[in-house]
């Protein structure tokens, strides 16, 4: 009685749905109508128990930069796990792959950036960058300097720390959230910008952290954390005055910067971080997903030499995971690190974005019941309207159509995601022209049937 491949896509749903605990779904859901089973992937391509191909729009979860399936990161692991399948970097040992990925990582980190504290994902990074920021200022001798400010929709996780820092009640509502965050508003024009322009609507989002340092006290305010674009919050990228102003009061107070790069890092904006593309200079950066194509799981964050040098001066940092550092997944995100610079792929995500996918994705405007479309690098969203000159929102229960497109583009063979009435995209970074036209083509047609 082996589970196997082999068996029926249905006695492996029903299995799944008495014994497997979902992430984000509703098991209700899952036993009425089972999960799609995906079974093998290679380039932008999974391949369902049915034998269906489907087009991955989102890269896994933005997680699969270098495309599924390269066999140079089974050798690698092979290789690491018959040397050392496993050692700590606690207690003054190290390993070759931990160090050898924390020197990449310096060297293609923004200037100053030189050290890397690692954790098991993007959640577990955000956690330590709570402790870090904080310990930072108890180490400088103001131990009261710890309210993090952070968006509301924003997402950094969903452990206890990471989902604190995210802005997303339905988490909050789910366990509560700790103490010491403060959230400002998104600067999602579209939906919240009204008759402002998109420039001046920035700047009023980005003044709101002004307004919250002078209101909690600049004595008791740690770090401004941020997505350079929000991810799952649907792909918002912020207008062009906004990250600057931040940048400008953050250097104003003095206060430490997080940029969360777990999505932006490594190659997805066309640049190797989002903080490059939108003149971010962080003193944390948060990185996990494409830091590994997923291919293993591993996180981090890589810590500026002002920040890294105050705490080590306070000595030991109390803070640690058995899987810091973990071999095998260091020795696999180092070559999918050489894979991503040797192989150009940052630069075809540039060459690729604009104007191939740039024109296709933009004219999906021309849809009824498209409005505002957002395209950075491979990072791409559309919002759906009933009314595109008053940006009206789609009725909000269950079954919106944000839901429905995406159910159209599951049966359509496309993963494409939707956040609210946002489809969003984010492909694995090799996509060539012709996949993205196989991508589109799905896309629209999903669109069609879904109006
Ligand atoms: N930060 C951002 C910006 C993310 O998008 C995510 C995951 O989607 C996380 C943090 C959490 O990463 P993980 O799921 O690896 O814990």
């Amino acid at each position: 009685n082996m589970i196997t491949n082999h068996m029926s896509t249905a006695e492996l749903q029903k299995l799944d749905a008495a014994h497997h605990m979902h992430p984000f779904t509703d098991a209700n859901g899952l036993a009425a109508k089972g999960a799609r089973i995906i079974k093998s992937a290679k380039g932008v391509y999974l391949t369902d128990s049915e034998g269906h191909k489907i087009i991955d729009g989102m890269a896994g979860l933005w997680c699969v930069n270098i495309g599924y399936g390269r066999p140079e990161l089974g050798n690698v692991a092979k290789r690491q796990m018959d040397e050392l399948c496993y050692y700590n970097t606690f207690f003054q040992t190290t390993h070759v792959p931990a160090i050898a990925l924390a020197a990449e990582l310096a060297k293609i980190a923004p200037a100053g950036m030189n050290h890397t504290f690692f954790a098991g994902s993007g959640s577990e990074a955000n956690d330590t960058n709570i402790r870090l920021v904080r310990r930072y200022w108890q180490v400088k001798g103001m131990p009261e300097k710890r309210v993090i400010i952070a968006r509301k929709n924003g997402y950094h996780g969903s452990t206890m720390g990471g989902g604190s820092l995210g802005g997303m009640s339905p988490i909050h509502a789910h366990g509560g959230k700790i103490d010491g965050i403060h959230h400002i508003d998104q600067p999602d024009w579209w939906s919240e910008g009204g008759d402002m322009t998109p420039e001046d609507f920035g700047l009023e989002r980005a003044r709101q952290l002004e307004t919250a340092i002078n209101e909690i006290g600049v004595d008791k305010v740690a770090a401004f954390i941020g997505e350079p674009i929000q991810g799952a919050g649907g792909v918002i990228v912020p207008p062009a005055t906004y990250w600057p102003e931040i940048q400008r009061i953050c250097d104003k107070y003095g206060i430490l910067l997080i940029a969360d790069e777990v999505i932006t890092g490594f190659g997805r904006t066309g640049n190797m971080f989002g903080s490059t593309t939108f003149g971010i200079r962080p003193h944390i950066m948060t990185i996990a997903k494409g830091l590994s194509s997923g291919y293993q799981p591993i996180g981090g964050s890589i810590i500026h030499d002002e920040v890294f040098n105050v705490v080590a001066e306070g000595g030991e940092l109390y803070h640690g995971y058995t899987y810091s550092g973990h071999p095998v997944a260091a020795a696999v995100a180092l070559e999918n690190l050489r894979i991503i610079q040797e192989e150009g792929i940052v630069e075809h995500v540039r060459d690729v974005a604009h104007p191939y996918l740039a024109e296709k994705w933009h004219a999906l405007a021309d849809h009824p019941m498209v409005g505002e479309t957002k395209l950075v690098g491979l990072m791409g969203s559309i919002a759906l309207t009933p009314n595109k000159a008053t940006r009206a929102k789609f009725a909000a229960e269950a079954g919106t159509v944000g839901f429905k497109v995406r159910e159209r583009c599951f049966a359509n063979n496309v993963i494409m995601r939707h956040v609210g009435d946002r489809m969003i995209i984010a492909p694995p970074l090799v996509i060539t022209p012709a996949e993205i036209d196989v991508l589109i083509e799905r896309a629209k047609k999903s669109l069609d049937e879904a109006y």
